[in-house]
């Protein structure tokens, strides 16, 4: 179920997007800039043979990626009742429901992943553990197609890996990362300009929230793992909204101590929603698995149920003994 499929699937998309003409893209809720990137990058590739695009996605992306390429294209629905359309291109999905978009459930859909654990939900089902960024399956989805890589194709690329390798910082980077980002560089994307519109946007209010949250940060295991938590009321008092808390949580990592970090946002309706990230081979993906949810070793999540106190404990005890596994086979 989790080994890396290649090359055949490659094949496969191409014949099938060659043969179709009308395509919806979708990934999933809550997009972050490997959904964006994936989804713009693949609209715009389909734009130059001539087919026709629609994305759809279940929530509007946050601020800092509004001003890049395309943004505008995006309709954000909850369903669509008649896609009327050839195939379902699903980026970065482990499961059709991560979407948030009902009503694409008997299409013909090509899967597109690079998470553990995908379902196989697809028609065609691509999906490699390998890929540092979904970004990266994609460019070789359009260099299949013999789409040329033109300044809007290869600044969604970029932003896909930039973004989902946490600013080159996690453990899935590999030459071809480098290889991909070097071909996007010679298209034309600028990397001073590509990191400080994603990481150097920020709004007076998040800097504030960064203030509270980090004054609010609770220390365990020895300083190994940092706890954040966001309300309401946090929000509130610094001026900031949900939307400024994407790539907070990498803060506590830049410590030398703190190996992992996890992340009780409590929502207005007081669901809890969790993030982990973490350094090498501490892997929190399998804590979010025990939840529920998924990700990467180094970048995952769930949505809890029950309050924050019923289910924090118990938590970070798993984030503890995943620290303590991780910290066995630490690179020199
Ligand atoms: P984030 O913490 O930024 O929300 O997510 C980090 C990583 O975990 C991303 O790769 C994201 O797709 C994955 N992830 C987050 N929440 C969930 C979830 O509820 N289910 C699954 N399957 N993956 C999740
Ligand atoms: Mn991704």
């Amino acid at each position: 179920m989790n080994q890396t499929t290649t090359s055949s699937e490659l094949g496969q998309i191409r014949e099938a997007i060659l043969s179709r003409q009308r395509f919806l893209i979708t990934s999933h809720a809550r997009p972050d800039g490997d959904s964006i990137g994936s989804q713009l990058a693949m609209a715009f590739a389909l734009d130059a043979l001539g087919k026709s695009v629609r994305i759809v996605n279940a929530d509007s992306a946050p601020e800092h990626y509004q001003e890049f390429p395309g943004m505008e294209r995006i309709e954000i629905a909850p369903r669509v009742d008649h896609p009327d359309v050839d195939a379902v291109i699903v980026m970065e999905c482990s499961d059709l429901s991560r979407t948030g978009v009902a009503g694409l459930e008997g299409q013909f859909i090509i899967n597109v992943d690079h998470h553990a654990g995908n379902r196989m939900y697809g028609a065609i089902n691509w999906y490699d553990l390998s890929a540092a960024a979904c970004g990266e399956m994609v460019f070789d989805v359009i260099a299949s197609l013999g789409v040329p890589l033109t300044p809007e194709i290869a600044t969604h690329i970029y932003l896909a890996i930039l973004t989902d390798t946490g600013s080159f910082h996690h453990s899935n980077i590999t030459p071809r990362t480098f290889e991909i980002c070097r071909q996007c560089v010679d298209a034309g994307v600028n990397p001073a300009v590509m990191a400080r519109r994603v990481f150097d946007s920020n709004s007076f209010g998040k800097l504030k929230l960064i203030g509270a949250l980090l004054d609010d940060m609770e220390l365990v295991d020895e300083g190994r793992l940092a706890v954040l938590h966001l309300d309401e009321e946090m929000l509130r008092e610094t001026g900031s909204t949900h939307n400024d808390t994407e790539g907070l949580i990498n803060l506590p990592l830049t410590a030398r101590e703190i190996q992992a970090v996890v992340f009780f946002k409590i929502g207005a309706d007081g669901v809890v929603r969790v993030s982990m990230r973490s350094k090498y081979d501490v892997d929190v993906r399998q804590v979010a698995a025990a939840y529920g949810g998924g990700g990467h070793k180094n970048a995952a999540g769930f949505t809890a149920s029950g309050k924050v106190a019923d289910v924090k404990d118990e938590i970070i005890g798993r984030m503890v003994a995943a620290i303590a596994a991780g910290l066995q086979s630490r690179p020199a």
